[in-house]
């Protein structure tokens, strides 16, 4: 599931579709955080911290 980290409250915001036609407003602040580039909640960070050991 795709996610976005709001870059004016810091909360993480999830939504079901992610079209680029659609904005994606942060349901805690209403800001529009399309702009935002989105993450997703694939386990790469297992990946990172390893190397970064
Ligand atoms: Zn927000």
């Amino acid at each position: 599931m795709p996610y976005k980290i709001c870059t004016y409250c810091g909360k993480a915001s999830y939504s079901a579709a992610e079209s680029p036609t659609v904005k994606w407003l942060c349901p805690f602040c209403d800001k529009d955080i399309s702009h935002v580039k989105g993450l997703t909640t694939l386990p790469k960070k297992e990946v990172a911290a390893e190397e970064s050991k």
